[in-house]
């Protein structure tokens, strides 16, 4: 790899904790510079009646940094998108494309965007999660790499830069296995952060273990984080 940096892009607060943070907290701890971006505000998740909107904003955002102290992140940029609105257009893109051109990751990490549904677990993927997916996805592959697209970012120095690798977290295709055995501990303690999100939270840990151990055992590793991994031209 040429730069050892990565940066992950999810759509809300806790996305890529409880998707891909022991990778990250991995390569951190092996001399990586590890970002993320927080693509929208988190201002939905709360079934409290006494939340309010700003003040959730305030608190997913403080929670989100707690955690990426503890995963050993250089940075995190928040975009503030609103919840539940996120929307794949130029506007989210030329986003990202500035912070890869800033960063200059070798590889990205986001979600699946081809995932809308699984009818056996019975649930929906989020519209911010696929949103996030697609703008990351094309934010890699072409618009970063191109010195004619989004030319005018290049008066602020951010010049065209080519991702080597997108990894996507993935429910249901099992691709690439990265074992987190030495990392669960700061993967479960980043999650705890997310305090405003579980109610409870010994549940969420118990299903988080569950998950990467059974990940893990398909190449025996103790615990794992899976990814689909695309190599870029
Ligand atoms: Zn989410």
């Amino acid at each position: 790899m040429k730069n050892k940096t990565i940066l992950a892009v999810g759509a809300h607060p806790d996305d890529m904790d409880f998707g891909a943070s022991g990778t990250l907290a991995k390569l951190a701890k092996e001399g990586w510079e590890a970002y993320l971006i927080i693509c929208t505000d988190g201002s939905r998740g709360s079934d409290d009646p006494k939340m309010t909107h700003q003040r959730l904003v305030k608190i997913r955002r403080e929670e989100q940094e707690a955690s990426g102290k503890i995963l050993g992140l250089k940075k995190i940029f928040f975009f503030n998108h609103t919840d539940t609105q996120l929307v794949a257009d130029l506007i989210l893109k030329k986003e990202i494309v500035r912070i890869i051109r800033k960063v200059k990751p070798s590889i990205v990490i986001s979600m699946d965007p081809t995932f809308y549904y699984s009818q056996d677990r019975g649930f929906v993927n989020h519209t911010d999660h696929r949103a996030a997916g697609l703008a990351a996805m094309d934010a890699c592959f072409p618009l970063c790499r191109d010195r004619l697209t989004f030319q005018e970012l290049e008066k602020d120095g951010l010049t065209p830069h080519r991702v080597e690798e997108l990894w996507m977290v993935s429910f249901d295709k099992v691709d690439r296995l990265v074992d987190i055995s030495k990392n669960i501990e700061q993967k479960i303690k980043a999650l705890s952060m997310h305090v405003s999100q579980f109610a409870d939270f010994k549940q969420v840990k118990k299903r988080v273990l569950e998950r990467a151990r059974i990940l893990g055992e398909k190449k025996g590793f103790k615990f794992a984080e899976n990814f689909v991994r695309l190599k870029l031209p």
